[in-house]
């Protein structure tokens, strides 16, 4: 009897690995949608729109649509994949935001370490902290005194609570003990288009979005927010170099699915991700945008999983000593 229950239990296994295999084999035999948590042409946007594209190559008979789910900071997308069926047809392309949510909402409709299958990591990217052209400042130490000055007329953009250009601001008002009206909007690419227009002051955005407006001269770029310099602009100084001692942030984006996406599903995400981050297509775009792909150990599920807990430690007494968070 107890021999026959093993039996049984085994020929179940088989069945699940074996139909687990058939899956995988056939997936994909429809579009597979990767919500962005922001609006169209900002910077997550096109890292999964490129990423799209090139694991449209990477695994055989896919077509990877992207969903732009904006809103609340990039939570609403989050929220909107943490529920999908977890077939392998819904992913998520998502940025440091999923690290610093659980830091910043008292409430919050997912949680980033048990509501995801991880895929794996795909870039890493620096942000560059700018000002309008009429703004009358030319680098950091022309902006802190004219701050302190004009604190209560200076607008800065963000994405939203929980966005990667919220986490700059939060960390940049507090290095400078200032506080400025934030202007949140669903995505950087409409708070790029404002700062263009004037109708914002400043905005501390990733590279991806930045480079091609600062090199023509459209934004003002006063500073980048890595520790050290970048080869894309080599003239720029760095945050921690203008004054603000130890100032440092790294925008990662990694692609996730929801919890109990088969396996064998994953796999074939994880070997589409590796071959797109070598894609000469993508290490072109990345580089002319100011990042590189990451290096082929890190776009794995362990790798993210590791990340994200990573993150989430490092940034949660950092946030909390800003003093934010969000209903
Ligand atoms: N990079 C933006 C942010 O988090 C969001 C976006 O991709 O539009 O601030």
């Amino acid at each position: 009897m107890v021999r026959q229950f093993f039996v049984s239990l085994g020929a179940v296994a088989t069945l699940a690995l074996a139909s687990g295999a058939a899956l995988a084999q056939q997936y994909p035999t429809r579009p597979v949608t990767i919500v962005v948590p922001f609006a169209a042409g900002g910077p997550t946007d096109i890292v999964a729109r490129s990423m799209a594209d090139a694991m449209g190559r990477s695994v055989q008979g896919a077509n990877f649509v992207v969903d732009n789910a904006a809103g609340a900071g990039g939570t609403i997308g989050v929220a909107k994949v943490a529920r999908a069926t977890p077939d392998g047809y819904t992913l998520l392309v998502h940025h440091i935001g999923m690290a610093t949510a659980p830091a910043l909402y008292r409430k919050l409709a997912f949680d980033p370490l048990k509501d995801f299958e991880y895929v794996g990591l795909i870039n890493e990217v620096a942000m560059t902290l700018l000002v309008k052209t009429a703004l009358p400042v030319k680098d950091v130490k022309e902006l802190m005194p004219y701050l302190k000055q004009n604190a209560a007329k200076v607008s800065l953009a963000n994405a939203g609570i929980g966005s990667a250009s919220h986490l700059c601001g939060l960390l940049f008002m507090s290095a400078i003990a200032t506080d400025l009206t934030t202007v949140p909007y669903k995505g950087t690419a409409p708070a790029l288009a404002d700062l263009l227009g004037g109708q914002v002051d400043m905005l501390c955005d990733q590279t991806t979005n930045t480079v091609p407006q600062i090199k023509a001269g459209k934004v003002r770029a006063l500073a980048v927010t890595s520790s050290t310099r970048l080869s894309i602009l080599p003239e720029l100084p760095t945050l921690a170099e203008s004054g603000l001692k130890d100032f440092d942030v790294s925008v990662w984006h990694g692609l996730y699915a929801p919890k109990g996406t088969p396996k064998a599903v994953v796999d074939r995400l994880v070997a589409g991700l590796r071959q797109a981050l070598k894609d000469p297509a993508i290490v072109k775009r990345f580089a002319e945008l100011g990042t590189e792909p990451v290096a082929e150990a890190k776009a794995a599920p362990d790798a993210l999983r590791a990340h994200l807990a990573a993150e989430i430690t490092k940034w949660a007494p950092l946030i909390k000593q800003a003093g934010i968070y969000a209903d």
